[in-house]
């Protein structure tokens, strides 16, 4: 008699959502991939010849429902119809990373928080690499953590991890956790309750064990608020910019000092590449993270000083008669700015705006009143940056085009001042996305300088 398999649907045909259907199809399940818009060329091949049926532009409910568990991508809201009804039926939703985490003895070693996500995972992953471990890159990076799985057999993962994947994680657990900072964002996805985030945010840390190490920052108020209530049993390692937890990580004197209990790192902090504050907490956490798998001095230094960060964030973008000027697109939030601005140390004419996400700006005004001699808007609706700024900044100029943004900064600038494009708002008034405003940044500035050099 022909047992039959269990369903296993993924929702959303993107890298993790393919990766997922992959790694279910050969532990054994059958495989259902639902995308409500087009899938990609490159996915929509791979399925096709792997023989897992999908479909693409609808959600057939009938089938859906039939999941015996659904793997859902982070990008579809809990509001969703389909999310709504797989809930009234008790169907278990779970995340890429749930699903593929059940298939790895691999250490894990999961980074989150509102901002710096990207830039401490990649900078743990060099670590590691640099070390020599064989190490994977996954979550809301690079290839799919699934995918990884069933090809390769790597010991350790370092992993990216958004709230939205997080909420729909229940049985994995990390060895190493990160937790950077929780500052309002997404609140749209969370009620519009700012408690709901930080609980998402704070998932990272079930099922660890005494055995497991959680390094966060510390003077970060909302994380130091909800520990004494969250009481993490896994072992605590806190990075601090003001105090010397040992163990812990901290800056003294310009150094950075690491200690996991186990060793002490000390560098100095102007040799390293990552420049301003945030990236101080960055580095702090990440080489507390690869210290405590075993990472020693030699690594770690070599690491942290040949490290690339990736594009749009505090990018340079190019000097044009002395005026430097930075792509920091990826700076989507309020708090993001903050540390933009305070990493700054010239004059800067601030390019901002785009989609507003309910900002409030009060946190930046003594830093704009320090440093910004000019605010350059660039979106479709700049009402609320001018309502704000227009009696702090002693120019204030409007634009809806990129080219106009950096010309005007470069007109507004000093030989030896900064144009920084650090928005503060989403991109999609004017642009694709954030990877699209900052590349067009950058190629106005590159027009430039080839007609003024
Ligand atoms: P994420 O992946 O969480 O969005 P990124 O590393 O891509 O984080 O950085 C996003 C933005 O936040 C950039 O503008 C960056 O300069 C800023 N940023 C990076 N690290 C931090 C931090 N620890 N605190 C606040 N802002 C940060």
């Amino acid at each position: 008699m022909e047992v039959e398999m269990p369903l296993m649907v993924i929702l959303g045909g993107g890298e993790s959502g393919v990766g997922a259907a992959l790694l279910a199809q050969a532990k054994g399940y059958a495989v259902f991939l639902s995308d409500k818009s087009r899938l990609q060329d490159a996915y929509r091949q791979i399925l096709q010849q792997n023989n897992i049926p999908f479909e693409e532009g609808q959600h057939t409910e009938d089938r859906i429902l039939q999941a015996t568990e659904v793997v859902k991508s982070p990008g579809i809201p809990e509001k969703a119809p389909i999310v709504q009804k797989l809930r009234e039926r008790n169907i278990p939703v779970i995340s890429e990373i749930e699903l593929a985490s059940r298939y790895t003895n691999a250490q894990l070693i999961g980074i989150t928080g509102s901002n710096g996500k990207t830039t401490t995972t990649l900078l743990v992953y060099h670590l590691l690499k640099t070390a020599g471990l064989n190490v994977g890159l996954a979550g809301n990076i690079g290839d799919s953590f699934a995918r990884q799985v069933l090809e390769h057999s790597f010991d350790y993962y370092v992993l990216e991890l958004s709230s939205f994947q997080l909420d729909d994680m229940y049985q994995a657990r990390m060895n190493v956790a990160i937790l950077l900072n929780i500052t309002p964002d997404h609140l749209d996805r969370y009620e519009y309750q700012f408690q709901n985030y930080v609980n998402s945010k704070f998932r990272v840390l079930q099922n660890m064990t005494p055995d497991d190490t959680f390094i966060y920052y510390d003077e970060s108020p909302v994380i130091s608020a909800e520990l004494p209530v969250k009481k993490p049993v896994a072992r605590l390692l806190p990075v601090s910019l003001v105090d010397t937890p040992q163990p812990g990580a901290y800056l003294k004197d310009g150094f950075l000092v690491v200690n996991d209990g186990a060793q002490e790192f000390e560098t100095a902090l102007a040799d390293l590449p990552l420049k301003g504050k945030h990236n101080a907490i960055n580095m702090l956490a990440a080489t507390l993270a690869a210290q405590s798998v075993g990472v020693k001095p030699e690594a770690l230094q070599t690491g942290l000083q040949t490290f690339q960060n990736a594009a749009h964030r505090l990018e340079p973008a190019g000097d044009v008669k002395g005026v430097h000027f930075i792509n920091d697109s990826k700076a989507t939030n309020v708090d993001s700015v903050y540390y933009a601005l305070e990493s700054m140390t010239t004059p800067v004419i601030w390019i901002a705006g785009g989609q507003d996400k309910g900002n409030e700006y009060d946190q930046l005004m003594s830093l704009v009143r320090e440093k910004v001699k000019a605010l350059i808007c660039l979106g479709k609706d700049n009402r609320k940056l001018v309502s704000y700024f227009s009696d702090t900044v002693p120019v204030l100029f409007e634009t809806q085009d990129v080219n106009e943004a950096v010309t005007k900064g470069l007109e507004l600038a000093n030989p030896g001042d900064t144009v920084l494009l650090s928005p503060a708002c989403a991109s999609f008034d004017l642009f694709r996305n954030y990877l699209d405003r900052g590349d067009q940044f950058k190629e106005a500035v590159k027009k430039m300088m080839d007609i003024k050099q």
